[in-house]
């Protein structure tokens, strides 16, 4: 089957039910520091429709806050507490799994320190951590690895804030969240609960904090892997922008199929100023 963009027909049909959206940032906002056609259009027409959104992102190395500064950078304004990162939701999930006081150590960053250890709810430990986070970590060192690979030998429990191999920089792709996974994941053979998307922790969280239902939400991604397979768990719509990583022929090559397959977010700029007037 060849893929095809979807059309006006199609759209009206998957966006009916819409009652809020849920964006990946990389690829659908913005690529690098430059802020993608349509992005304004398309929240300035959101916000006066009264509909909310969020953005998501599996990265752990920037707080929320300096996502929001980014984004203001680029003309997006959006406050921080509509921006979830891997860390505040593997924070969200180690809270439902794990009493206060339970000892984590870390390899991350400052951003993931803050977020799972900034306010003593937990406690810092070291090889005899009850629980190893790992995350991107651009300060990456042995002895984070040896400490990490001793707690995790002696039985503490592994997660990981998201599973991404590599990561876009402007010098090309370099190693990621999911590089470091596999170094302890050699070390100890133990394979990690991972939070970020494809896993659909990121998405319901999303959800719950727009206070929809998940049949209500259109995620918007530039990932088939990623963004659409983690909005189909989570019980979104999905639609996959051409701006970012995916192709149309990689839609092909995909078992995972989103809702609508969109060339950039102007087809949704004009459906929501025309079919919602
Ligand atoms: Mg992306």
């Amino acid at each position: 089957m060849t893929a095809v963009l979807s059309g006006k027909v199609e759209i009206e049909q998957v966006l009916r039910d819409v009652r809020a959206l849920v964006f990946d940032m990389d690829g659908v906002l913005y690529r690098g520091n430059t802020r993608l056609p349509h992005v304004r259009e398309l929240l300035a027409e959101l916000d006066r429709r009264g509909l909310p959104y969020a953005m998501v992102t599996n990265n752990s190395t920037r707080t929320p806050a300096q996502y929001a500064e980014k984004l203001a950078g680029m003309g997006i304004s959006t406050p921080p507490d509509r921006i979830l990162t891997s860390s505040l939701v593997t924070r969200a999930w180690l809270e439902q799994q794990y009493p206060p006081g339970t000892r984590i150590y870390i390899v991350g960053m400052a951003s993931l320190q803050q977020a799972i250890l900034g306010d003593g709810h937990f406690a810092p430990a070291e090889s005899d951590a009850e629980v190893v986070v790992s995350g991107a970590d651009f300060s990456l060192t042995y002895d984070k690895l040896r400490i990490a690979t001793l707690a995790i030998r002696r039985g503490a429990h592994y997660v990981a804030t998201n599973p991404d191999k590599t990561f876009p920089s402007e010098e090309g792709l370099i190693p990621g969240a999911g590089a470091i996974i596999a170094a302890l994941v050699a070390a100890t053979d133990v394979t990690p609960v991972v939070i970020g998307k494809p896993e659909p922790a990121i998405m319901l969280q999303a959800a719950a904090l727009l206070g929809v239902e998940p049949a209500q939400v259109l995620a918007i991604g530039d990932r088939l892997d990623t963004d659409v397979l983690a909005g189909q768990r989570a019980g979104f719509r999905t639609a996959l922008v051409l701006t970012g990583v995916a192709t149309l022929s990689d839609v092909d090559d995909s078992h995972v199929r989103p809702d609508l397959v969109l060339p950039n977010l102007e087809p949704l700029v004009d459906y929501f100023r025309e079919e919602r007037s």
